[in-house]
């Protein structure tokens, strides 16, 4: 849930400049900018959800629920939790919930997530280590330059006067407690305690590692938490330029799979409305029809490549063994010529740079060293250039259209 501003940025798109942040927010910039565009600038409903996420859902409610117990002086029966949590997993459960990994049905989550409950419950059982001060606790800090932080911690504890910040995890990766050390999310909500409490000057941050039967903790420094803030910033000012600029590029990677959106996504929609249609529809779509000829035409041309490669390699010795420099075909006749010719180290080449120094040296680096006009028209667009630079140089910019297929396997998907 997060809020956002009012103002309002130049005509078309949506610009509403977001004032307050929370960290899955930045989390999801990071991740891919375009799904961050379809959830929080076009505000697109999720078109499906995953497993994981509703089996993370059920588990958090159920251990919440078991807090919220106690803090009546109630201690819920194991039996009756896991109870809760199926009568909530039945409620809330619907067609739209996907399951990614194959070979599994909803039913193994569902017995997961009731594993994880007695796990959690036997190790924490009579749940008196540390007094619960609020459950699913909303947090806000100021973060500087007009943004705010915010974020729902799941249970916050006073330990002996340690303030600690307790997180459930449902995943099924164990990260280690160096991974943890630069976990932004938590840190935040550090901060955020820190900023709300008065006597909160030790901040202990907790993350229950459900699947695992597993706590890591994890203290932060003064510096530490600090350090995280001023990164923070920059990655909320990388997002409010993104925003402004309309710059959301997909960037695939393994979260791909388990995303909301993918059916809008320019890299599967097609997928989506291809599987769509009626299996022989399917066969003679425009789409995978031309695909398939391109890649059989590229298959072509590749075998057609190395038997070229070959009967040169052949052709040339050929040549060589009869000392013929021309050699006569019906209709065309083969000029076969061999060069020795010298070569200086490449860019990537080790001894480059002592090379570039004697050109320099020799005052001939300036004739025999070309301007890598490709190298800062990417500079260029990245916006790596220093600004008065970029102005100046914006008059020689045109567009040049480059258009490239790249084919690959589709069990990537
Ligand atoms: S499917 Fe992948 S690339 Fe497309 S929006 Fe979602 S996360 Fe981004």
């Amino acid at each position: 849930m997060f809020l956002y501003g009012k103002t309002f940025v130049g005509p078309g798109i949506l610009r509403r400049m977001a004032r307050v942040y929370s960290p899955s927010r930045i989390a999801a910039y990071e991740n891919c900018p375009l799904k961050f565009k379809y959830r929080y600038v076009d505000k697109k409903p999720a078109m499906r959800a995953t497993i994981e996420a509703f089996l993370g859902r059920r588990v958090h409610e159920a251990l919440e629920k078991l807090y919220r117990d106690r803090q009546f002086e109630k201690t819920p029966e194991v039996d009756d939790l896991v109870d809760f949590y199926h009568r909530q997993w039945e409620k809330e459960m619907d067609d739209s919930i996907c399951v990614v990994k194959d070979g599994y049905s909803p039913d193994n989550y569902r017995k997961m997530g009731e594993k994880y409950i007695r796990q959690y419950y036997r190790s924490y059982e009579p749940f008196d280590e540390g007094a619960t001060i609020a459950l699913e606790q909303r947090v806000r800090f100021p973060l500087g330059d007009g943004f705010s932080i915010m974020g729902y911690i799941d249970r916050l504890a006073d330990n002996d006067g340690t303030y600690e910040v307790h997180d459930y995890k449902t995943s099924l990766t164990l990260p280690t407690v160096d991974d943890l050390s630069r976990d932004r999310q938590l840190a935040l909500y550090a901060l955020a305690v820190r900023h709300m409490y008065d006597d909160a000057d030790d901040v202990e941050l907790v993350w229950h590692y459900v699947a695992f039967d597993k706590e890591l903790r994890v203290r932060k420094s003064d510096e530490e938490l600090q350090a995280v803030k001023q990164e923070t910033l920059q990655a909320v000012r990388d997002i409010e330029t993104a925003i402004r600029q309309g710059d959301f590029e997909a960037r695939e990677s393994g979260l791909c799979p388990y995303c909301e959106y993918q059916p809008l996504c320019p890299l599967f929609k097609h997928k989506y409305q291809v599987d769509e249609l009626p299996a022989e529809d399917a066969r003679e779509e425009d789409g995978r029809a031309l695909v398939n000829r391109y890649a059989e035409l590229k298959n072509k041309i590749a075998e057609l490549e190395q038997l070229k490669d070959d009967v040169k390699e052949r052709l040339v010795r050929y040549a060589e063994s009869n000392d013929a420099r021309y050699v006569y075909g019906s209709d065309r006749i083969a000029n076969v010529k061999v060069y020795h010719n010298p070569w200086f180290p490449n860019q990537d080449d080790p001894e480059r740079e002592a090379f570039e120094s004697l050109l320099r040296e020799q005052g001939l680096f300036d004739d025999y060293t070309r301007l890598d006009t490709f190298a800062l028209s990417k500079a260029f667009q990245k916006n790596q250039l220093p600004d008065d630079a970029a102005k100046k140089l914006e008059p020689y910019v045109t567009t040049r259209t480059v258009e490239r297929i790249y084919l690959r396997q589709r069990d990537r998907d």
